[in-house]
């Protein structure tokens, strides 16, 4: 339920935040959908369930920090939690500031942490550390810690299966 501080702040004034994007992104979202009027990213989503926004260079981003940072044209702080608890959600109006404990509980509710990786997704963070992508980045793209990706890469684990990187099927 929310909280009667929360409603307040999802009745708050709505800014035309989608006016600020480009038409492009306007396509890739939906909304309002829920019972908290989301706005809910139809484009791409990494493995960890995260949506994501290609931005060059092969690079993509999370689709919300992205937008947010659009929006209120500076670099969004380094945790934003879903007010919302809606993960599909990119309204900047429901991400606020949060700590890492908090960032965490947030992610064990929705089931994010200790995943499963599957032998695709390891064959493709093989490719990503053959590129030399960051493991914080790769943990993040695959809801994994940067630690997991660092023992894939050292062999620890996954030993059993071979080293044969895959490029993501969406990269271009
Ligand atoms: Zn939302």
């Amino acid at each position: 339920m929310v909280s009667r501080k929360l409603k307040k702040f999802f009745d708050k004034e709505r800014v035309d935040w989608l006016g600020l994007l480009e038409p492009k992104d306007r396509d890739r979202i939906k909304g309002p959908v829920g019972p908290k009027d989301c706005y809910e990213w139809t484009g791409k989503y990494a493995g960890s369930g995260q949506p994501m926004r290609f931005v060059g260079d092969g690079k993509s981003a999370i689709a919300y920090r992205y937008i947010w940072e659009i929006v209120y044209r500076k670099r969004p702080p380094k945790i934003l939690r879903h007010i919302c608890d809606n993960g599909k959600c990119v309204d900047p109006l429901h991400l606020m500031p949060g700590t890492v404990r908090q960032n965490n509980d947030d992610a064990s509710r929705r089931g994010l942490l200790k995943r499963q990786l599957s032998n695709r997704e390891i064959h493709e963070i093989q490719y990503w550390i053959d590129q030399g992508r960051m493991m914080k980045d790769i943990g993040l793209e695959y809801g994994v810690s940067p630690e997991m990706i660092g023992q894939i890469r050292s062999r620890k684990r996954y030993a059993w299966l071979s080293w044969e990187p895959r490029k993501p099927k969406d990269v271009e």
